[in-house]
């Protein structure tokens, strides 16, 4: 204990160390801030951790800075969520939850544009991607045993570095991701040709949104994902 330092440039997300050992005997305790917490919901819903098999020590958190700029991070400025929805111990005073309506601002300039316009938006950040993975690792909604990105069988992604296997790549995590997404931003964070991937991961919040009704992944462990539930009443104007 007396080596772990925890300040406000530990950006990086937590839970998705749980999955690093799946198969540990007893209990593991983890520190979780809001975002932390709904990751762990996340993992618990996607049926990857048992909630009884963690000790979670929340962490109201009032964000984090970014190391290079010293400023608040980010992804701290769009947390709708940094009080821990899920804990056993809790450290701090409580913050509220906030809408930040503000977060789908880059969205809504990119609808605004022409296909042609988004098409080339997408190509020109994608065609920076170098497949590192990075975003994928990091994310706790990326927790298939086996990723697509990894089969090496024809038909699947194709292992060429370029523009057009990249945005297979992007595209193809984005839409797996779709409602199960739960904005902790770390993707874009770490990706290191920083390409803004919480806008597309956000275009497909604020579609889910305007389709399902309010949704916030990973907020508790109960509540299906709009895409993984049927019901009578869904709008079909996608179908
Ligand atoms: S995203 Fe929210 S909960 Fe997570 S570190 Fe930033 S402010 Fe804290
Ligand atoms: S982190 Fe960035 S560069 Fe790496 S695979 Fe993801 S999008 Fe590509």
């Amino acid at each position: 204990m007396e080596r772990l330092i925890w300040d406000e440039y530990c950006l990086t997300g937590t839970a998705k160390y749980l999955l690093d050992d799946p198969y540990r005997a007893g209990k593991t305790g983890l520190f979780a801030r809001g975002c932390d917490a709904r990751a762990i919901n996340r993992l618990i819903q996607d049926g990857q951790v048992k909630r009884e098999n963690i000790v979670i020590i929340g962490i109201c958190c009032t964000g984090m800075s970014d190391s290079v700029s010293g400023q608040m991070a980010a992804k701290c400025c769009d947390c709708t969520h940094p009080t821990p929805v899920v804990y056993d111990l809790m450290i701090g005073e409580p913050v509220k939850p906030v809408a930040k309506p503000e977060r789908f601002k880059a969205v809504a300039e990119l609808e605004q544009k022409a296909a042609q316009e988004k098409s080339e938006y997408w190509t020109r950040q994608f065609a920076k991607c170098i497949r590192c993975y990075a975003c994928r690792n990091i994310c706790p909604a990326c927790n298939c045993r086996e990723c697509f990105a990894d089969q090496y069988r024809v038909g699947w992604l194709g292992k060429q570095h370029h523009t057009a296997e990249n945005l297979v790549f992007g595209l193809t995590r984005a839409y797996h991701i779709a409602d199960r997404c739960i904005e902790c931003g770390e993707c874009a964070r770490v990706c290191p040709v920083g390409i803004p991937l919480m806008e597309l991961n956000r275009k497909l919040i604020k579609d889910i949104q305007q389709l399902f009704g309010d949704y916030h992944a990973g907020v508790d462990s109960e509540t299906a994902p709009p895409l993984g539930r049927y019901s009578l009443d869904d709008m079909e104007e996608f179908m």
